[in-house]
């Protein structure tokens, strides 16, 4: 099994007040040696958390597939790298929807990541249209196969967020969950051998401490990518936790 990576993602929020939050859940973190945990700030934060928790995995939350260039408010990975960044999430449901990023876009996102030494959390997942039509793996299977870099890295993690599971309370059965991932991992199996099995898989959408335990006894389920639940120490630790 791959050591798990818990990740949150704050979105939107995020504030100087918010630092002794970000060092709370660091400090505590810390204590559990056999779980990756990182959190994915807003731009504006990174490089500040990063001082005040050195040694601890700051993430961006999206990167711009340029080196550089004309691309005014983007962030290149370089960027991320400079202000101390260890990870970026690429290809989040809410940019793809809002930003319009198409699968080769995110591709290509993500390509710059990995190649700027940044650990790369890329995200995929379906609508309630799609769950309900039945077709919901094989969608998911080929906007990951669309969405895949060329080549892995150690560091490259996938997380499967449905969509109508993002912020509504809503969490697919736990057979569901584990119906997609063992199709995704057959998807990176396919794609780069023997080191897809090391790509981590995570599960998004509405994870929190009291539905934790379970998703992660999932097979194939090697962490989670937490948005609200992450946003305090108070939510988030459990979820490392159940996750140790
Ligand atoms: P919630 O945990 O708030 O449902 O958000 C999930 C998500 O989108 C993480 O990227």
């Amino acid at each position: 099994a791959n050591k798990k990576l818990v990740a949150g993602n704050w979105k939107m929020h995020g504030l100087s007040a918010d630092l002794p939050e970000i060092a709370a859940i660091a400090a505590a973190a810390s204590s559990y040696g056999n779980v990756d945990v990182a959190l994915c700030l807003p731009a504006t934060l990174i490089e500040r958390a990063v001082r005040a928790v050195p040694g601890f995995a700051i993430g961006g939350q999206d990167v711009h597939s340029a080196e550089k260039g004309a691309h005014t408010g983007c962030t290149s990975a370089q960027m991320l790298r400079d202000a101390g960044a260890a990870l970026t999430i690429v290809g989040h449901s809410e940019r793809r929807e809002a930003q319009h990023e198409s699968d080769a876009e995110v591709k290509a996102k993500a390509e710059a990541g990995l190649a700027a030494g940044l650990g790369v959390i890329l995200c995929i997942g379906e609508s309630l249209d799609v769950r309900e039509s039945g077709r919901a793996v094989e969608v998911v299977d080929a906007q990951l196969a669309a969405s895949l870099p060329a080549e892995t890295r150690d560091n490259l993690a996938v997380a499967y967020e449905p969509i109508w599971a993002i912020g509504t309370g809503k969490v697919p059965s736990v057979g569901d969950i584990g119906e997609m991932h063992a199709a995704l991992r057959e998807r990176l199996v396919a794609a780069y051998g023997e080191a897809g099995r090391g790509v981590r898989i995570l599960y998004g959408g509405s994870v929190k401490a009291s539905n934790a335990a379970e998703i992660f006894a999932v097979p194939d389920v090697d962490g989670a990518l937490v948005g609200g639940a992450s946003l305090k120490a108070a939510d988030f630790l459990p979820i490392v936790a159940a996750a140790a």
